[in-house]
């Protein structure tokens, strides 16, 4: 391809609106343009990536004997309706109405339109197993649509399904689509981690995620270095026990006062005691408008995913300081005795001795508080977000942490939606059974902007090879030298011929201007046409290293039999 006749609009200026190098780089380098908030026009270089990562994934999936098909955008809202995600969504779902008034919603994922189209037409056990992917639009009104192409509110999913006749089954599916992922990240070139993931919204038995290590991610994991082991730190469970301060006997309560010292780190200097003698009282209110107490060692957090699993409702928050007032409650010196709300706490709390909690009372903590003598909570639930130095659940050495962007997630969803939307089949014994059902999402235009942010530097970017949009790019330094100008019109057609993917840059602008563009482009092999014709040699670099290294024109030809 001739960079003459080609579009490439690069641009100087960092985009006011990009903050991470992802997006700095993609829209600087003439890949993407912004339409709109989280609305992306691929323009041809990055149309040729986006293809690329694509039809790796795609290959991959064929191999797994996935079969591809190609599903409405618009999916009628009767179906969300069935699940009860018409609602559970939110505002998430961009719902759209046609002519007549009937509701649709721009799919954002597809299990109910895929369980709809299988319980129309599976009826038997010799029809199963099945698998059915797509690679589509999708589409989620995203609270905050930001990074580029990392959370747009429009972008490239494939989405896979698979149909089984058993549990165990469907465990043997799931694993073909985890080892099948495992090649689709290790072709594209790309640092990740395979976590163990939260179930979240779309529910189901159990997940995993495939998260690129990246600076800017917003997935948190925990990992070990010794053994396998990691996870998402709201999926990652807390080893409480090999964590917990030594027995103590216990001493009589005592109320004391504590004049405007509320937060962990002033009471326990207050007081003179660690921070995980200090016992923090968190008031919640649930999606269903229920206060709750939850308390948890001063020295964790609190995480609200687990919350929400744990009492199975779609949303928690903390109570405003109006909301506190209202039920009598003291800001900052809130504590589980005498409270009139339902008490919980976090395994944090078992088994610690002469602890610390707020009085109630302004001003005012409980010091030597042992439970069950002094209150007791209704139960004690893995409340707690890993963190670096937490016990590996699995080898029992320290965590640890990094964050990430999370590229694809696995779930084994079981009979969740196959019960809810009577997806059956009659199984070898004449019995009805409900389908056991797995789905497994790749975020295709999301896995750019990772591959970007793992792979650049502070000129621009560095493709990975497997998805680079050329895998050689020619730079002709002067193009009003005739000399120049024939010898890299010969070196761009024999690349043509030997099949390599090329980009010529035969434009007429400054050589410093080319090496700018091509640094922001980021094709990983390079060669530079320049004065070196003269004496028959032109210069090879790869874009990682920029290191040069003469070859000479009649060599060119063996260079690119190595190339290829
Ligand atoms: P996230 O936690 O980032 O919101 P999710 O759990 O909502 O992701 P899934 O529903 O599992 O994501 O979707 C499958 C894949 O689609 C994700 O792993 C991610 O790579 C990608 N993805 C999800 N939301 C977006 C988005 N708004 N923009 C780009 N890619 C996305
Ligand atoms: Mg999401």
């Amino acid at each position: 391809m001739k960079a003459s006749n080609y579009f490439i609009p690069t641009l100087k200026e960092t985009p006011s609106e990009a903050e991470v190098p992802s997006h700095i780089y993609l829209v600087r380098g003439g890949f993407i343009r912004q339409l709109a908030a989280g609305l992306y026009e691929y323009l041809p270089l990055g149309f040729r990536v986006l293809k690329k990562i694509e039809n790796i994934i795609r290959k991959h999936m064929d191999e797994t004997g996935a079969l591809e098909v190609l599903l409405p955008i618009l999916t009628p809202s009767e179906l969300w309706q069935e699940t009860g995600r018409w609602e559970v969504y939110g505002k998430e779902l961009f719902k759209v109405e046609d002519r007549k008034g009937r509701l649709f919603a721009l799919g954002p994922t597809h299990e109910e339109t895929i369980t709809d189209l299988i319980r129309k037409n599976i009826r038997s056990y010799k029809d199963l197993p099945k698998n059915f992917y797509q690679i589509q639009t999708k589409f989620r009104d995203e609270a905050r649509p930001r990074y580029g192409l990392i959370r747009g509110r429009e972008f490239l999913m494939k989405d896979a399904y698979s149909f089984d006749v058993s549990e165990e089954m469907a465990i043997k599916s799931y694993e073909i689509m985890k080892k099948a992922y495992k090649k689709i990240f290790d072709e594209l070139g790309l640092d990740y981690l395979m976590v163990e993931a939260d179930t979240g919204a779309i529910g189901g038995k159990f997940s995993h995620e495939f998260v690129v290590k990246a600076a800017n991610g917003e997935a948190h994991i925990v990992y070990c270095e010794k053994c396998e082991y990691a996870a998402n730190v709201e999926a990652a469970k807390y080893e409480f026990e090999l964590d917990k301060l030594p027995p103590e006997k216990e001493k009589p309560l005592e109320k004391v006062h504590t004049p405007k010292v509320s937060s962990v780190d002033d009471v326990a200097k207050f007081l003179g005691v660690d921070t995980k003698k200090i016992v923090k009282t968190l008031v919640y209110i649930l999606s269903d408008g229920t206060a709750i107490a939850v308390l948890i060692r001063g020295d964790r957090e609190l995480n609200e995913t687990k919350l929400i699993n744990h009492f199975n409702i779609l949303d928690a928050r903390l109570a405003t300081s109006k909301e506190l007032e209202k039920m009598g409650i003291v800001e900052g010196f809130v504590g589980p005795i005498g409270l009139d709300i339902p008490v919980y706490a976090d395994v944090s709390v078992k088994d610690l001795h002469n602890f610390v909690v707020g009085a109630n009372e302004k001003d005012y903590h409980y010091i030597n508080v042992n439970i069950p003598r002094d209150f007791k909570p209704i139960e004690f639930v893995d409340f707690s977000t890993a963190k670096e130095n937490d016990p590996c659940p699995n080898c029992k050495s320290p965590l640890k942490e990094t964050t990430g962007l999370e590229v694809g997630h696995i779930f084994l969803l079981g009979t969740k939606y196959s019960e809810a939307m009577k997806a059956y089949f009659v199984d070898k014994d004449g019995k009805e059974k409900p389908i056991i059902m797995g789905c497994y999402g790749i975020g295709v235009s999301r896995l750019m902007a990772a591959a970007v942010e793992q792979n650049h530097d502070e000129n621009g970017i560095i493709w990975p090879e497997n998805i680079a949009p050329f895998k050689l790019h020619i730079l002709a330094l002067n193009m009003k030298d005739e000399k120049i100008r024939e010898v890299a019109e010969r070196i761009y057609n024999l690349a043509k011929e030997k099949g390599i993917e090329v980009l010529y840059d035969d434009r007429d602008m400054s050589a410093g201007a080319k090496f700018k563009d091509a640094d922001l482009i980021g094709i990983p092999h390079r060669i530079v046409v320049g004065r070196g014709v003269k004496n028959k040699i032109v210069e090879y670099q790869h874009r990682k290293d920029q290191q040069k290294q003469s070859i000479s024109i009649e060599n060119i030809e063996n260079f690119f039999e190595e190339l290829v």
